[in-house]
């Protein structure tokens, strides 16, 4: 699942980057109006979490031409102007929950999973391939019908292989993905966390469930 994150507040960016990763979410983020348009026009997200007060115009025009040019995800405001009459104008613009600042990091990952959820019966969140079975919005995993334990990162990495599976991922691809980017993964960080998956996905016949593309990257067979 991809969040996309619109905050002009560097701390508080950072602090939502680093919340929303850390609960497994692939974590977009844009400081900027410009930014998000691009952000959004890039990649497909699966909710935005947006700010109001941005340095080059409004959160609430921006959300006015997504949902006029069809954007249908979860977006939640996270916004200082707290009056009812502020949270009243982003709901009619199309706005599916509100949050004043100060919030609670909880409870915002609390709403984006309830969001999240209400999306899930239009979209498929359920991934199944060679007997393991993903649940992108309950955060489960099952291997032949075993409730496996993954940290937030290795669901992360294993959500992106179910999303392709017989395609191969560069190792570029998958870190810019699971780690935001490219550039501060350490290189042998990957491999950690493939044997991981390897080890705990092991296959059940002769072809393995993940092959190493050799100085390329990997595969979901
Ligand atoms: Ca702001």
């Amino acid at each position: 699942m991809k969040v996309l994150v619109v905050e002009d507040q560097r701390r508080l960016g950072l602090m939502l980057k680093q919340g929303l990763a850390e609960a497994g979410y692939c974590v977009g983020f844009a400081g900027t109006c410009a930014a998000a348009r691009d952000a959004l026009c890039e990649t497909s997200y699966d909710a935005i979490v947006l700010d109001l007060g941005l340095p080059d115009g409004d959160g609430l025009d921006l959300l006015q031409q997504w949902r006029k040019s069809g954007f249908n995800e979860p977006v939640i405001i996270l916004s200082a102007r707290d009056a009812v009459q502020d949270r009243i104008k982003g709901l009619d613009v199309g706005a599916d929950d509100y949050l004043p600042k100060p919030f609670s990091l909880p409870e915002l990952l609390a709403r984006l999973r309830s969001l999240l959820r209400r999306q899930a019966n239009v979209k498929d969140t359920v991934l199944e391939h060679r007997g393991i079975r993903l649940d992108l919005v309950g955060r489960t995993t099952h291997y032949h019908g075993a409730a496996m334990d993954l940290t937030s990162r290795e669901f992360a990495l294993l959500e992106i292989f179910m999303q392709n599976p017989g395609r191969i991922l560069t190792r570029s691809l998958i870190c810019e993905r699971v780690w935001s980017s490219p550039y501060e993964v350490d290189a042998n960080l990957l491999d950690v966390y493939m044997s991981k998956l390897r080890a705990k996905f092991e296959s059940r016949d002769d072809k393995p469930m993940f092959k190493t593309v050799r100085g390329v990257g990997y595969k979901l067979q």
